[in-house]
């Protein structure tokens, strides 16, 4: 493979805040964008060395013949060896390029090694493993640093989701929409957030009521199974050791916020409860696994903001016993190596993977592939708009070829 430019430039994501998006060109183009989060990670690598426009600057400066040398050693002609390649190309960038662009940089690499091999990049990833789909987690409501306020109030808890079980994965897309639909009537919803997500002055009770009541009706009318989770993103309203709700007012110390979380899990069979305690709280995160058992319930406990796609943190998370399950952002660590390695000391855990899209989305559909090529569990991306059913048509497609 010979590659002969690298463009990097500055595109707009969903929000309409700049994000990088990287072409890498051989005897075609492959392209990769990056998402944006809004309620990102402490532990988060940086996105960008020093800014956006240093790390375009470095990528459209980077000498192609030093990145084909890469090639002559290493023809990339199976996944393991493609990997190797990532691993020199990082060597190369070292400290020159942020979290954001690595990523994109790597997945148009990717992308094109996947074509010389006269393969789609799932199908490259797969190598002799069979393909299984992932579950989609859809965020239906908005809250927290996601929600927009209605008459000054939104609900403290970030997304409510919908996590849909069928016998296809295009049937759980239906299942997933069609359970948005009901909850938009019965929230009297008008307007949505930048992710497709309903908007509702409602409290996270009045709000999960909303949910178990389309649960039920999905099951009993429709004859469909569908969970329900929410991201707490807990961080966000966590302040002087107190969960600091607004809505209604109200402060919790660790040990109400675990109560409190338990019996909302109890109250509403909650599935899936994402960074329930503060990101720097791993026992906290136990202690509450520890509660969920107690009652006899089963929810999985699933790390964020807490793990932040870090190998390191998900080892300690695992050392701590704190979750049960782990959201996969590419952009928070940037490099494909770390996403690949965090997805397989999960997987040796026993830990569920969630491939997740940013609050910041653009049209761009990777984690879908990877979804499948790193076998991933679960897939959280919005129910509704463009930037977030890409990724779910992407799949739908990838589902249809290997019928
Ligand atoms: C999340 O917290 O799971 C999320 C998608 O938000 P953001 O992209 O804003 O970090
Ligand atoms: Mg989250």
């Amino acid at each position: 493979m010979i590659i002969k430019k690298v463009i990097a430039k500055a595109i707009r994501d969903s929000r309409g805040e700049k994000t990088i998006k990287v072409t890498v060109k051989t005897s075609r183009k492959f392209k990769t964008s990056s998402p944006f989060g809004k309620s990102t990670g402490k532990y988060e690598a940086k996105p960008y060395s020093k800014n956006l426009t240093s790390d375009i600057s470095y990528i459209n400066k980077l000498d192609v013949d030093n990145l084909n040398k890469l090639f002559q050693k290493n023809d990339g002609k199976t996944i393991a060896q493609a990997f190797l390649i990532l691993q020199d190309t990082e060597k190369l960038v070292k400290n020159k390029i942020g979290a954001n662009s690595l990523f994109a940089l790597e997945a148009g690499l990717l992308k094109a090694l996947a074509y010389e091999n006269k393969k789609e990049l799932w199908e490259f990833l797969t190598s002799k493993n069979k393909p299984a789909f992932p579950r989609p987690v859809g965020n239906a409501i908005g809250g927290g640093l996601h929600g927009e306020g209605i008459q000054k109030k939104e609900p403290d808890f970030q997304e409510f989701l919908f996590i849909s079980n069928g016998r296809t994965f295009s049937e759980c897309v239906e299942i997933n929409e069609l359970a948005y639909n009901l909850t938009g009537k019965l929230l009297g919803a008008w307007t949505k957030n930048d992710e497709g997500a309903w908007l509702t002055g409602k409290t996270n009770e009045e709000v999960l009521m909303i949910l178990d009541n389309v649960r039920q009706i999905i099951k009993n009318e429709y004859k469909k199974e569908v969970d329900i989770g929410v991201d707490i993103a807990s961080s966000s309203f966590y302040k002087d050791n107190k969960y600091n709700y607004k809505n209604p007012a109200v402060d919790l110390n660790k040990k109400h916020q675990i109560l409190y979380i338990n019996e909302l899990i109890r109250r509403y069979k909650l599935f899936y409860v994402e960074d329930p305690l503060d990101e720097n709280d791993f026992t906290g995160f136990k202690e509450l696994s520890k509660e969920i058992k107690k009652t006899g319930n089963k929810c999985h406990v699933v790390g964020d903001d807490l793990t932040t796609t870090n190998p390191e943190r998900l080892k300690k998370a695992i050392k701590n016993k704190s979750i049960d399950a782990i959201i996969v952002k590419p952009n928070q660590i940037g490099s494909l190596l770390k996403v690949k390695e965090v997805i397989e000391i999960a997987r040796k855990n026993r830990i569920k993977t969630i491939i997740s899209h940013r609050s910041g989305e653009t049209k761009d559909s990777t984690i879908a592939d990877l979804a499948i090529g790193f076998r991933c569990d679960f897939i959280k991306t919005g129910i509704h708009g463009k930037v977030r059913t890409r990724k779910l048509r992407r799949l739908i497609e990838i589902e249809k070829k290997l019928r």
